[in-house]
């Protein structure tokens, strides 16, 4: 079992790499523990789970419309009734959605309680189960609650995304492309990252992928825990994802949202002459458009909704609107404050015509 270690300002905390399940043995073996675990990982996985104890385990469903307080309400519910308190570890299993609930929970119980994540969609091992964020939707408003909270432990089995839903994984493969891409090595080596996508595709190296994204990770949340700066370039291909989640009610998974989110954000690059039509074509050809496995529909795209959540991104300071572009063909991102509402239409129309939606 290997491991990578990292620093944070709430505390240190360790990701276990394993090629069994006998972790979940260990685990076991805590004396007061309680299980949340996301219900259809339950269902498809009860053999591992059959020694939990049914008083130490909460079900619940992992969909947006739960990630909410009410959520939160229930768990917190759940664990006032056990004996053990402050000394209680909670262990989680499932997706981003049941690290964002768990991670609120964990913070806030007795001003915070140990606890333990095991991921199991590969978003979640790839990028969310670092970095210390949580958030919960409040009303239509997503993700707009929340702390910063590490695991102290999180354990990565590769072997749970076998049965991932195709568009699941590839939301995963969406994050996997952005951290690649914002790796600061130069001259970037496009092909590379195209042959370990191609390779993840094909479930071979998923381990070593996952390695390398956290890496990328690690070196920005290292030196920006709390989002003030360098960690605001994550959000190359999530002002205009976000927005096409909202405007497509969900049906778009995240990472799928962050690819159309990157060619968004490379043609606004490529109108202000900022990266080459070479590089951009390759990337569309290479890198996106074969990573989109979902059947699109132009109703997904609504204008009006996709430049309201645009407005509304938390990021946004002034009166344009705020996005993350690349500035070269190494695809060195900035953050910058000033798309004008007419670009961000041009932009719009010629997104729908690559995806052949117009
Ligand atoms: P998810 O938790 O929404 O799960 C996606 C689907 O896969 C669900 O239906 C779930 O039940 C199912 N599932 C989970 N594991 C499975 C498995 N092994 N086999 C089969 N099905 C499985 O998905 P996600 O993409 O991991 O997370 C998305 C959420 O994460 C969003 O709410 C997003 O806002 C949040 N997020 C949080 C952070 C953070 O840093 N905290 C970062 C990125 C995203
Ligand atoms: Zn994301």
């Amino acid at each position: 079992m290997s491991k990578l270690e990292l620093n944070s300002n709430i505390h240190n905390y360790e990701v276990a790499f394993c090629d069994s399940f006998n972790f979940l043995d260990d685990l076991m073996n805590i004396e007061k523990k309680v299980f949340v675990i996301d219900k259809n990982v339950y269902k498809l996985y009860k053999e591992l789970f059959k020694n939990i104890r049914k008083d130490e385990l909460f079900l619940f469903d992992a969909i947006e419309e739960k990630k909410t307080l009410k959520t939160v309400e229930k768990i917190y519910k759940f664990l006032a009734t056990k004996d053990a308190k402050r000394n209680i570890t909670l262990i989680s299993i499932g997706g981003g959605i049941t690290q964002d609930v768990t991670g609120f929970v964990a913070s806030t119980l007795y001003r915070g309680i140990k606890w333990i994540f095991i991921p199991t969609t590969f978003l979640a091992q790839a990028d969310s189960c670092i970095g210390s964020k949580t958030s919960l939707n409040f009303e239509t408003y997503k993700n707009i609650l929340g702390g910063f909270y590490p695991p102290n432990k999180i354990f990565i089995q590769p072997d749970f995304l076998d049965t991932l839903s195709k568009k699941d994984y590839y939301s995963g493969i969406g994050e996997v492309i952005k951290f690649a891409l914002l790796k600061e090595s130069y001259p970037k080596d496009f092909n590379s990252i195209v042959n370990m996508v191609e390779q993840v595709k094909r479930k071979n190296d998923r381990l070593v992928t996952i390695k390398k994204t956290m890496q990328v990770k690690k070196i920005y949340i290292d030196e920006d825990e709390f989002d003030t700066g360098k960690r605001n370039l994550f959000n190359y291909g999530h002002c205009f994802g976000h927005a096409l989640e909202n405007s497509s009610h969900y049906e778009i998974p995240h990472g799928i949202a962050v690819i159309i989110g990157m060619i968004y954000a490379n043609i606004v690059a490529l109108n202000r002459s900022l990266i080459s039509k070479d590089i951009y074509k390759f990337l569309n050809k290479k890198l996106f458009l074969p990573n989109i496995p979902i059947k699109l529909n132009i109703k997904l795209f609504d204008e009006k909704i996709l430049l309201e959540s645009m407005k509304n991104d938390k990021k946004r300071v002034g009166k344009d609107l705020t996005i993350v572009i690349p500035t070269d063909d190494d695809i060195r991102a900035i953050k910058v404050d000033d798309l004008t509402f007419t670009e961000f239409s041009k932009s719009y129309n010629q997104l729908l015509k690559i995806l052949k939606l117009k």
